[in-house]
């Protein structure tokens, strides 16, 4: 038995065997296998033999997404397969093998490299979206060649460990077969661990995790951030107690369920919750959501081969208007970019990609994006009560552009006969620029929503997925909350209402803080409805009875 401290990502305790994630490009590590090849006639036989085997696992694939989701999608396995059988992709393997020596999997990861970027670089955009295939067939062979295991060997329940997670992995997670989630890399404030709270997944990470745990039990504290290797009966029997106690603490909790949010002083705070797909919405409601605050819907266009059509977005939106049947969806447009770029995005590299192309930036330069997402959006308003919220937003000019395009849309459907409604519209205000200039952004919309995870990263200069900042990383520091006091200061006297979607909103330290700066409304992970519905319930808006007053030079650390 061994026991490893790391950092608290999501609560929770659980145990169960070890599902080793690989990283779904590696190669074997060098250091212990030999990457010349000692037999190329040998390695090229292995390499026909995975071809031929992936060439398999692609006809199934198509075969069962043209039964589940569509022919259209279906057909993007069968360009794959004859991207497989390429002359010119297929000689350069050979080359690598027979002239240069290398086995097989180092011979497909330097090929898949060369044709990724040959790819990349051409002018035609089909061509450029090949790209993307490439490297889709090259994890499909390692995977093959080195027996690894990726996602689509995962079965579970199991406790998966993997080196690092990104946003694009773990929203493809299936949160029944995952138990937990133990990584080496990541920090707290990422968006991969906003997505394991959202999902309710125990997490910890900071854990060295070693490819020959897999298939060992492990037990994982996700409230202390403890794993224990190959734990003895009298921890499991320790672990069993903590779940007994979990579990009767939920229950307690939903007694909550059906109640108002309401103030020891009578006032009702709307607790919405975060979302990233339709899935999450049976969570909100048996929680007794007052709505969904955010819906990150960049998390639809992650983990996929292209970016979802109109009309899927459209089904997707009216799903959720219509499964909250009245209670708001604010839907935030794509916030993709940085951690958050799909394979087949258009992206030149950046020094700095959280300062760089991201958010509402990449709507802008890419309207044909922007305009697919907003038209699906207003087609959905007809079927419940939605809103949009715009993502990185610094200036006004930016809500102007976006005003010019939702008229020109909402024009466009007119003209096509097509049905829509007014809806709110919103701006995050997440960046150091939006929160000082709320006073005149208040003006241009009906709410703002806070969105501290960003609003703390600018405004302290930290990378919120820089896992060794997170001691220093400090959404408490005087400079945030004073930003937050501003906002919803300059917010309420333009008449815009003030909530708070970043994970602060779920710190149930600053609740009251909140409430007694004038927050109208919190939005949080799913599984944080009920503590904070019953935080607020012990709450006060006023402190020692006296009415909120401008607090932004209250703060002082
Ligand atoms: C935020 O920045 O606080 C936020 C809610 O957006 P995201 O975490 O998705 O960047
Ligand atoms: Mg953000």
């Amino acid at each position: 038995m061994k026991r490893f401290l790391g950092k608290s990502i999501c609560h929770g305790a659980v145990f169960g065997k070890i599902f080793f994630l690989h990283a779904a490009d590696s190669v074997p590590d060098e250091n212990t296998e030999p990457c010349v090849a000692e037999n190329p006639c040998r390695e090229l036989e292995r390499y026909e033999q995975a071809k031929a085997e992936a060439g398999l696992q692609l006809q199934e694939l198509q075969k069962k997404t043209a039964q589940k989701v569509g022919q259209k999608e279906a057909s993007i396995f069968e360009a794959q397969a004859l991207l497989l059988e390429d002359g010119a992709f297929n000689e350069c393997i050979r080359q690598k093998i027979m002239e240069e020596q290398k086995p097989a999997a180092y011979a497909v990861k330097m090929a898949g490299d060369v044709f990724g970027s040959r790819f990349s670089q051409m002018k035609d955009e089909y061509i450029q979206a090949r790209a993307a295939d490439i490297r889709d067939i090259v994890r499909l062979l390692l995977s093959v060649l080195t027996g690894r295991k990726t996602m689509r060997k995962l079965c579970g329940p199991v406790i998966v460990a993997a080196e690092e997670l990104l946003p694009g992995e773990t929203v493809q997670l299936d949160s029944e077969k995952v138990l937990a989630l133990i990584t080496s890399r990541g920090s707290v404030n990422s968006h991969t661990a906003i997505l394991a709270r959202t999902m309710g997944i125990p997490t910890v990470t900071g854990i060295p995790v070693k490819p020959e745990w897999d298939g060992h039990l492990a037990a994982v504290d996700g409230n202390s951030g403890t794993m224990i290797l190959d734990p003895d009966e009298k921890t499991l029997e320790e672990m069993k107690g903590r779940q007994r106690q979990e579990m009767a603490g939920k229950n307690l909790l939903q007694q909550l369920k059906d109640q108002e949010n309401v103030t020891l002083d009578g006032k009702t705070i709307p607790v919405c919750a975060n979302i990233k797909s339709l899935e999450d919405i049976e969570t909100v409601l048996d929680h007794g959501g007052s709505g969904i605050g955010l819906f990150r819907s960049e998390f639809l266009f992650l983990g996929r081969k292209e970016p979802p059509s109109e009309e899927e977005q459209f089904q997707i939106y009216k799903e959720a208007a219509e499964k909250m049947d009245g209670k708001k969806v604010v839907i935030r447009t794509l916030d993709l970019g940085a951690d958050k770029t799909p394979g087949y995005m258009k992206t030149e590299p950046e020094n700095n990609p959280a300062m760089g192309c991201r958010g509402i930036r990449v709507c802008l330069q890419q309207p044909e994006l922007f305009r697919a997402q907003l038209r699906a959006i207003y087609r959905a308003s007809v079927f419940g009560n939605i809103a949009i919220l715009y993502p990185m937003i610094t200036s006004l000019e930016e809500m102007n552009e976006i005003c010019r395009i939702t008229e020109n849309i909402r024009k466009e459907l007119t003209d096509d006969g097509l049905p829509w409604k007014q809806m709110e519209q919103g701006i995050m205000i997440e960046t150091p620029a939006a929160a000082v200039i709320s006073d005149l952004l208040a003006r241009e919309v009906d709410f703002f929503s806070i969105g501290t995870n960003d609003l703390t990263q600018y405004t302290l200069a930290m990378d919120r997925d820089n896992g060794k900042l997170d001691r220093f990383f400090d959404p408490h520091h005087p400079a945030v909350l004073r930003l937050i006091a501003q906002t919803v200061e300059n917010g309420h006297r333009e008449g815009c209402r003030v909530s708070i979607c970043g994970e602060l909103g779920a710190d149930l330290e600053l609740t009251e803080t909140f409430l007694q700066m004038g927050i109208d409304e919190l939005s949080v992970a799913p599984g944080m409805i009920l503590p904070l519905r019953k935080q607020i319930r012990s709450s006060r808006t006023t402190a020692k009875g006296r009415k909120p007053v401008d607090q932004s030079e209250n703060f002082t650390g």
